[in-house]
């Protein structure tokens, strides 16, 4: 088995008939990064920069976090890595900052916090763009947008904390901004908001929440919880659309991206990369090289005219297994 994910490692996502898709992946950790690579990871289409946060008893400094968010673009340097600024609230509180609310998901969350505080926002954002000098491979995502206010606000601030860092003598490029579609609003905004950034990339897990109006993480409803619902996967066919029409990159960096079945569609509507664990990697890999980009496309077409989340799955199920 080791040998095989060597050899796989080395070899591209390519279908049958020759078409790449870029594989990257999620990372929070330092460990995440370098286990990626081994698994033949182009780039970072996500990293959770809550994830340092919540292992700290307070703010990490400017200078700490400096120290973090190189050793990430390092490891992956020529390739990009995209770090979403904060966000906090909703399921990930930091001891040191509570949040209490009676919906958290619909309250106080990612841009909403760090635009309230715009302080932790350019420490964070200087931290990012000082670590990628000599390496120009950051991204700076923007989470849980749902207007083109808080994307013109998060762009001024980015603007400024560049300024800042030039001017302390940094030899720095502005880094690629990108929007995170996870909010059903953002949907119908595609073009407003992708014309203003450099990247789109979808955050299934929240858009899926959103749209069904059913909480990630409760078990009572675990079951309505449906990533192949057919409201899903047409917001999904539609961003992937909106996006082409004004000419940026989309891609989606939620669990569905690392779902095989999940992985074809996604490819089939035109996603340009998909961002996934690294676990997940080598599965979807595999299950790319051994279909057609035609095929995968007639499956997504015919998928999007049914009806439901069982008989969607039920039909993927199959053709997969027919596909070999
Ligand atoms: C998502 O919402 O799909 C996503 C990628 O972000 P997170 O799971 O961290 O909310
Ligand atoms: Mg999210």
């Amino acid at each position: 088995l080791q040998q095989d994910l060597q050899i796989l490692r080395d070899l591209p996502a390519e279908t049958r008939d020759g078409y790449r898709i870029p594989l990257w992946v999620n990372t929070g950790l330092i460990t995440d990064a370098v286990r990626s690579l081994d698994r033949g990871a182009e780039g970072v289409g996500l990293y959770r920069t809550e994830v340092p946060f919540m292992m700290k008893d307070r703010f990490p400094s400017e200078n700490e976090q400096q120290k973090i968010y190189r050793q990430q673009l390092e490891t992956f340097a020529p390739a990009p890595v995209t770090m979403r600024t904060l966000d906090i609230g909703g399921d990930k509180s930091l001891t040191y900052f509570p949040i209490n609310e009676a919906n958290p998901f619909l309250g106080w969350r990612g841009i909403r916090v760090t635009l309230d505080h715009p302080e932790i926002f350019l420490v964070q954002i200087r931290a990012m763009i000082k670590a990628s000098e000599g390496l120009n491979n950051l991204r700076v995502m923007l989470p849980m947008i749902s207007s083109v206010n808080e994307v013109d606000e998060a762009l001024h601030l980015i603007y400024r904390a560049h300024a800042e860092v030039l001017e302390e003598g940094f030899d720095v490029e502005m880094p690629q901004v990108g929007v995170m579609i996870e909010i059903p609003a953002a949907v119908y905004q595609i073009r407003e908001l992708g014309q203003r950034v450099d990247f789109l990339s979808v955050g299934s897990n929240d858009l899926t929440q959103y749209l069904l109006a059913v909480d990630r993480n409760n078990p009572r409803v675990a079951d309505l919880y449906q990533a192949f619902h057919p409201a899903v996967l047409n917001a999904l066919k539609q961003i992937a659309d909106g996006a082409h029409a004004i000419g940026k990159p989309v891609s989606v960096c939620g669990e569905l991206a690392g779902n095989p079945m999940g992985a074809v569609l996604l490819m089939a509507m035109g996603y340009d990369m998909l961002s996934m664990n690294a676990t997940n990697l080598p599965k979807v890999k595999s299950v790319i090289r051994g279909v057609n980009m035609a095929w995968a496309k007639d499956l997504m077409q015919q998928v999007l005219t049914l009806e439901s989340a069982p008989v969607i799955t039920a039909t993927l199920q199959l053709s997969l297994e027919k596909a070999g």
